[in-house]
């Protein structure tokens, strides 16, 4: 399968490698000019737990300097990179091409679906781990799976299937054969608003406090605070239509602190680099779809506000997408 990855960092990279190694022809879009040149000269620096070594047969450049138009292309930038992006790549995306987002957050699909048909697009959600340590070096410690499906569930239902369907399915059948543990989920909306109610209460606390996972437990408030966020995003999900597991998401959290005890997670990463965080696309875009349903947000959104203060400080601009959203708000209660 001819495939595009436009996004190649720490999510990008590995994807891309483990492809490659598969027998997929792969090519790395990226604008990290000193990421790409070093992939082109040395081969992909890949570590994961089973080995290290270098991947060659990987084709590396900036988006606009592509030509071959992708069967699969697969974005993994950050969520608030995604238009510009694929406004970069609008010449890959061919009539047959599919168009998949592992990516954080909510909204992806919604951004993704301005450029391609909804009805090409697949969705899903990764719990495998990966870290950029520089040029053309990537790693990834730890288990992980993916769950993915159609973005339009209704445009492939059973009673109408389509040869299309044939994409997840192969999708599937090339990412496990790199050994990826993937799965195709009729319910993959569930799992993704599960994953970003555990990345609202985790990330958006992690990000305010400078705590690691475990350090959250320090003071009896903090899972607390985790508790009422999961619990305010999974009524939204109820709200929106999607049965989403409260309990499994509280479970998910609770083995966290077990699992990830001394881990930073992203959002306090940027925050430390001094990068724009994805808070847009997680309590952000879970505050949004509350309002619409009137559902009572008010941790999700407390730690929404602080988060984007923390990004509208760092950037030096007034006000962040998800602060203007908050005035608005603000302007239409009062
Ligand atoms: P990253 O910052 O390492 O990679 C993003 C890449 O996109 C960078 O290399 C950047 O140069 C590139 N990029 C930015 N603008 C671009 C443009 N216009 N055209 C082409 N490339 C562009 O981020 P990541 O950690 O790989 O995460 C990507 C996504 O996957 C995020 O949504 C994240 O939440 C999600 N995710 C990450 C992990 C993880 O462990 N890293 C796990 C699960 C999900």
């Amino acid at each position: 399968m001819k495939i595009a990855i436009l996004g190649a960092g720490a999510m990008g990279s590995l994807f891309g490698g483990v492809l490659a190694e598969a027998g997929a022809q792969v090519t790395l879009l990226d604008v990290n000019q000193q990421h790409l040149d070093a992939i082109r000269r040395d081969g992909l620096r890949l570590e994961t737990d089973d080995h290290a070594r270098r991947i060659f047969n990987l084709a590396a450049c900036r988006p606009e300097e592509c030509r071959e138009v992708p069967e699969l292309l697969m974005i993994f930038t950050k969520t608030h990179q995604i238009a510009g992006a694929l406004d970069s790549a609008r010449h890959l995306l061919g009539a047959a091409t599919w168009v998949l987002t592992l990516q954080n957050g909510l909204g992806n699909v919604e951004a993704i679906s301005a450029f391609v048909p909804r009805e090409r697009v697949l969705v899903g959600v990764t719990t495998i781990p990966a870290d950029f340590l520089g040029p053309a070096h990537v790693a990834s410690h730890g288990d992980g799976a993916i769950r993915m499906g159609h973005a339009d569930n209704s445009a492939h239902s059973a009673e109408h299937p389509s040869s299309d369907c044939c994409m997840l399915c192969q999708v599937v059948a090339l990412f496990t054969r790199a050994g990826l543990r993937t799965s195709a989920d009729p319910n993959v909306w569930a799992a993704i608003w599960e994953k970003a109610a555990f990345n609202a209460a985790f990330n958006a606390l992690c990000a305010v406090t400078g705590c690691t996972v475990e350090q959250l437990q320090l003071v009896p408030g903090g899972p607390v605070i985790l508790h009422d966020v999961i619990a305010e995003a999974i009524a939204v999900a109820h709200a929106c239509g999607v049965p989403a597991d409260l309990e499994r998401t509280q479970a998910m959290a609770v083995r966290s602190f077990k699992t990830h005890a001394g881990h930073q997670p992203s959002m306090l990463q940027d925050i430390l680099a001094g990068r724009r965080t994805e808070i847009d696309s997680i309590n952000g875009a879970i505050v949004r779809a509350a309002h619409e349903r009137g559902v009572p947000v008010p941790t999700t959104e407390m730690l929404a506000t602080l988060v984007s203060l923390i990004d509208a400080r760092q950037a030096g601009a007034p006000s962040s997408p998800a602060a203007q959203g908050r005035h608005e708000t603000l302007a239409v209660s009062r």
